[in-house]
């Protein structure tokens, strides 16, 4: 693949594995493995069949005819959010899992930000029966204590993280020390296209069953596989890289990703990370993040948690340095209009995350035969809390 990662782990300047030596063992022994394993026909149809009968796919292609009408284009919903566990996070959480299985590992680690990874990795853990430990910064445990109790539902151990800013950083430092501790028996399951290679790559590939399906889906209604543009949202980027990863090579669909812009890019309380963000090392692969003229990371800031992350994954950092993709940004409000929008137009309430995605149509000018898509990540049933507060039902 063009834009695929090369046999350093690479995307163009991005990517590689900036790991504390004593970490080697653990993604080098990933690296080494991790292709042979998700290559393999057993592992495929494991993955597959877990994929349709647990998750639920194919997840559908709708063509929303109230927002078709309204934008002048053919819009088309990736369904994500009917997934099980209610977000696109289950299909890479399943791969992993398989993965881990097939390492002979008998634990997994995690580390979560909104908790909506953690329920995905818990949930896994609980359909295999293998221990879970999820690290959790101390104030997002008290911010998100609904996911909180469903990781323990689950029988899941949330282990919080005390340091620092108490909040996803920390937690996954966490979870590091706890890997480097047990490199033996112990998977740690990341939960985006982040992290030092192997990860990104291994991550997209889980992930890349969306736009697989969406190729043929969209076949099937348009009698052609390839739209003009496709859209997602990006907080790490896994459901925007999964979105896009079969479409690549297509040059001719238009990518678009969007960020959070928080409050505004200039407000000072933001995650539009391609804006505001420079080259360095986030989390163990170079990328682009936001950080202090002295290298230290900046904290985020977006109403939706799951997109409240100073970097993006190092595939799309390569993306958007190539233009192959184009990189915007849509604010709080901008978001939350189109979340309420979208539940009184199509009956469907997005998570708002997704709803980033659906504001960036208002920004659009399209010919009525456009075909789009947009990712639909996940549903707005964890977000009920924050439409109602922000909308003062
Ligand atoms: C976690 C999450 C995101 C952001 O993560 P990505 O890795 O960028 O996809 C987006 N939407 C939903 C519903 C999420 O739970």
């Amino acid at each position: 693949m063009k834009y695929g990662v090369n046999e350093h782990g690479y995307y163009g300047d991005f990517g590689g594995a900036y790991i504390p030596e004593m970490l080697y063992p653990n993604v080098e022994e990933l690296r080494q493995q991790y292709i042979n394993i998700i290559n393999d026909e057993g592992f495929k149809a494991e993955f597959d069949d877990l994929l349709k009968n647990y998750v639920g796919r194919p997840s559908p292609l709708y063509h929303a005819k109230r927002y078709s009408e309204k934008y002048g284009a053919n819009i088309f919903f990736k369904r994500e959010d009917l997934n099980h566990t209610g977000s696109h996070k289950i299909n890479n959480a399943i791969g992993q899992i398989l993965l881990a299985k097939r390492l002979g590992k008998k634990r997994i680690i995690a580390e979560t930000g909104a908790g909506q990874h953690g329920v995905a990795t818990a949930t896994v853990c609980a359909l295999m029966g293998i221990e879970c430990v999820v690290y959790m910064g101390e104030i997002d445990m008290a911010r998100q204590a609904p996911n909180v109790s469903r990781m323990k539902m689950l029988g899941a151990t949330v282990r919080p993280a005390s340091s620092g800013s108490k909040t996803l950083k920390d937690a996954t430092n966490e979870a590091l020390r706890d890997w480097i501790g047990n490199p033996v028996d112990t998977h740690y399951i990341i939960g985006s296209v982040v992290g030092p290679y192997p990860y990104p790559d291994m991550v997209a590939r889980f992930q890349s069953v969306i736009s697989e399906e969406t190729k043929k889906q969209l076949l099937e209604h348009t009698g052609n596989e390839l739209p003009q543009y496709v859209l997602a949202c990006v907080g790490g980027g896994s459901n925007a890289m999964g979105m896009f990863y079969h479409f690549l090579d297509d040059e001719q669909v238009k990518l678009v990703a969007i960020e959070a812009a928080g409050k505004g890019v200039d407000s000072g309380e933001s995650a539009a990370t391609t804006f505001l963000g420079q080259e360095g090392v986030l989390h163990g692969s170079r990328t682009i993040l936001m950080q202090t003229p002295d290298g230290q990371v900046v904290e985020p800031y977006s109403i939706s948690a799951g997109l409240d992350y100073p970097g993006i994954g190092p595939q799309h950092a390569h993306l958007y340095k190539i233009n192959r993709a184009q990189y915007v940004s849509v604010t709080d409000d901008e978001a939350m209009k189109a979340g309420l929008l979208c539940s009184q137009m199509e009956g469907i309430i997005p998570a708002i995350e997704s709803s980033h995605a659906l504001a960036q149509l208002e920004k659009m000018k399209f010919d009525i035969n456009d075909n789009v898509v947009i990712c639909l990540s996940g549903r707005g049933d964890k977000d009920l809390d924050t439409y109602i507060k922000y909308f003062g039902y």
